[in-house]
């Protein structure tokens, strides 16, 4: 059976493509079959029409980086206070004790706001955040997060076979990972053809760590045991991680805030993607990233929610418009539409089913907020 959605305008993704006018977009078996305008389409088309009425539809939303492993920790961590006393208040919670209520409560927010894809870090359960995600009818890789150990494992990527995504391995980051782990976890990452995800250039303590200074942070970790044999590389964090290959057309490098010219050079020459979290770096530190630096790079941008301890919700249009009426600069709403769908769909291998409104691929689409869209003056 046919259906056929009709919109006001719809903005396909598709590069180039201008936004539809009075658009229809016919889905048969959950796979888009025809887009166009309604004029030529619906003349021919025999099966259920729904007319959505005037809005603008846009593909269905991709969350770059989330954790749903801490869904528990909605509204609970401190706030604008910086990263050591937020990871020191989060080390203080129970973080590994999951709450199957809480986790389906933030699937279905997801759900609800439009997003159709996390690319979501697992710290401990990633078979459970799979098969949780597989069950909620979301699209997923779920990264099986490298932190701690010094010696690689065999495997990083955890068994299992399923229909709406599949598993990786993220690096956490570049002084809490050891190096001969982070490059051994992107070595099988590669070697299988899938994503790479590392947290990158956070905040100011991950640089001075880096640079072999003064850190509060370091010396938090050092009396709970960590990092006792960590020895700095002496470099800024995005020149070493270039330096040990992590950084690649595959590899999705989250966060990106304490970076110079020279670092947004390296990162756009490497052909990595960057994801930018704008209301979690707020929220634990009210800092940003040069977020106009990195448009104007050319660099490949994805926007992700982060967790739900340092973050309000996981609804993407929330948090693409908080950037938008930030960001310092005038952006057009496919830009911004890039960030959350097509962008990432390519950097979490889901392109041949998300990302745009085209024939082949899943027929899931979001409403784009009029809040958004009022902002851009489109
Ligand atoms: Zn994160």
């Amino acid at each position: 059976m046919s259906e056929l959605f009709r919109a006001a305008k719809a903005a396909t993704m598709i590069p180039g493509a201008p936004v539809i006018d009075d658009a229809a977009i016919i889905a048969s078996q959950g796979i888009i079959t025809g887009i166009g305008t309604y004029g030529d389409l619906a003349p021919t088309f025999s099966g259920t029409v729904t007319d959505l009425g005037d809005v603008t539809i846009a593909p269905g939303l991709i969350n770059a980086h989330s954790h749903l492993e801490l869904a528990h920790l909605r509204g609970q961590c401190p706030t604008g206070q910086g990263f050591v006393t937020w990871v020191e208040d989060l080390l203080a919670r129970p973080i590994h004790d999951l709450d199957p209520d809480l986790l389906d409560q933030a699937l279905r927010e997801l759900k609800r706001t439009g997003t159709v894809m996390v690319g979501d870090i697992a710290t401990r359960f990633a078979k459970e955040m799979a098969g949780s995600l597989e069950a909620s009818g979301l699209f997923f890789v779920v990264f099986a997060e490298a932190i701690g150990e010094a010696v690689p494992k065999r495997s990083f990527i955890p068994g299992g076979e399923y229909s709406a995504g599949v598993m990786s391995v993220a690096g956490h980051a570049l002084y809490t990972t050891h190096v001969r782990v982070l490059r051994a976890a992107k070595a099988e990452a590669v070697q299988r053809g899938l994503p790479f995800s590392l947290h990158l250039s956070e905040h100011d303590d991950e640089v001075a760590i880096m640079a072999g200074e003064p850190s509060g942070f370091l010396d938090l970790l050092r009396g709970r045991g960590r990092l006792l044999d960590f020895v700095a590389p002496q470099k800024r964090p995005v020149q070493h991680a270039a330096e040990l290959g992590l950084l690649d057309e595959t590899t999705l490098a989250v966060h990106c805030v304490k970076v110079t010219d020279e670092d947004i050079e390296t990162v756009r020459r490497s052909g990595a993607t960057v994801c930018l979290c704008p209301r979690s770096n707020e929220y634990i530190g009210r800092d940003r990233a040069p977020w106009e630096k990195w448009v104007a790079s050319g660099t490949p941008l994805c926007l992700g929610t982060d967790s739900l301890a340092s973050n309000h919700d996981l609804d993407l249009y929330a948090e693409t418009t908080w950037f938008a009426e930030r960001y310092e600069g005038r952006l057009s709403l496919t830009d911004l539409l890039a960030m959350i769908t097509r962008t990432p769909a390519r950097i979490l291998g889901a392109q041949a089913r998300l990302g745009t409104l085209e024939p082949g691929k899943t027929a899931v689409f979001s409403t784009v907020p009029d809040g958004l869209i009022d902002l851009l003056g489109d």
